[in-house]
C-alpha cells in the first residue's frame, strides 16, 4: 500500500489489467479436490490461488481445550514459500497469525458449532500462489471446504476485497493494486444472512468512498456466493 507505480494504475476507467472498477479477476472454484481430506476446496481469484482442507469434527488434541458445549474451530493460514517471487520465509510469522486469528471468526457465526461439542474442526489454507487478495481468497476457500465436509452451516461465507487507486474505489485489488494502491477493504459476508462478517481496512477513505467501497465488495461477494453454490452443486449433483 502506498509507493509510486512505474506504470500508470488507472487508465480512461481502465485498470492495469483491462478491468473497470467494479469487475472481480476470473474466478475458479471447485470442490473435492483432495481425497484424505473430509473436505476441500480450490479457488483462483486472479492470481491468487488458494486451496483449504478441512478435517473433523473429530476428537479434540490437547483434550482440556476442548469445548463441553461446542465444536472448536481451529483456523491455520500459510502461504507456500514458491508463493511470492521472491520466496517468503517457511513458518508462522505475525501476518499469517493475525489472518489465522481473522479466518476463524468471520467463519465461526456461520457454523453450528453446538451440533458438535468436545470436538475440533482443523481448518487450513495454503496459498500457493499470491497477487493480492489472499485472505479473502482464502476464506471464500474455506468455506466450500466447510461446506464439503458436510459440517452444517447456516450460510456459505464469501470474501473479496474493495479498495481506492489513483482516487477511485475499485473492487478486487490485483497485485500493483494493492502494492501502490491508497486503501484495501477487504470483508467476508454471508449472502443469505445479509451479515458482514469480516472488515478491516488499510489506507485511508472518506466516508463515501467507503460506502462505495462497501458497496462494490457485497456485490462482489454476491458473484463469489453463486460460484461458491455452483462448485458444490457440481461435485454432489
Ligand atoms: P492480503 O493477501 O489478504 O491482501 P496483505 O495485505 O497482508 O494481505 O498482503 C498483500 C499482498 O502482499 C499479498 O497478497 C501478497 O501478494 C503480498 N505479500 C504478502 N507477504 C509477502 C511476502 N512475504 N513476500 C512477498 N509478497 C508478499
Amino acid at each position: 500500500m502506498g509507493g509510486k507505480s512505474d506504470v500508470p494504475l488507472l487508465v480512461d476507467g481502465k485498470r492495469v489489467d483491462g478491468r473497470k472498477p467494479d469487475e472481480l479477476r476470473p474466478l475458479k472454484i471447485e470442490a473435492g479436490v483432495l481425497k484424505r481430506a473430509d473436505g476441500s476446496a480450490y479457488v483462483e481469484l486472479g492470481g491468487t490461488h488458494a486451496l483449504a482442507a478441512v478435517y473433523g469434527p473429530r476428537e479434540m488434541h490437547p483434550k482440556h481445550k476442548l469445548d463441553p458445549q461446542r465444536a472448536v474451530l481451529k483456523t491455520r493460514y500459510n502461504m507456500a514459500p514458491f508463493s511470492v517471487d521472491d520466496r517468503k520465509r517457511p513458518g508462522p510469522d505475525r501476518r499469517s497469525t493475525e489472518i489465522s486469528k481473522v479466518t476463524r471468526e468471520c467463519l465461526e457465526p456461520v457454523v453450528f458449532l453446538e451440533q458438535y461439542p468436545r470436538t475440533a474442526i482443523d481448518l487450513t489454507i495454503e496459498i500457493l500462489q499470491a497477487d493480492a487478495g489472499t485472505r479473502v481468497t482464502g476464506i471464500t476457500a474455506a468455506s466450500v471446504a466447510l461446506a464439503d465436509a458436510g459440517i452444517a452451516i447456516r450460510d456459505l461465507v464469501s470474501a473479496c476485497a474493495a479498495g481506492k487507486v489513483e482516487d477511485t474505489v475499485v473492487l478486487d485489488l490485483c497485485g500493483p493494486e494493492d502494492n501502490f494502491g491508497q486503501a484495501d477493504l477487504p470483508i467476508a459476508y454471508a449472502s443469505s444472512l445479509d451479515k458482514v462478517t469480516l472488515l478491516q481496512m488499510d489506507g485511508l477513505m472518506t466516508e463515501a468512498e467507503f460506502e462505495q467501497g462497501m458497496k462494490y465488495a457485497i456485490d462482489g461477494c454476491r458473484k463469489i456466493n453463486e460460484a461458491q453454490r455452483e462448485a458444490l452443486r457440481r461435485k454432489y449433483q
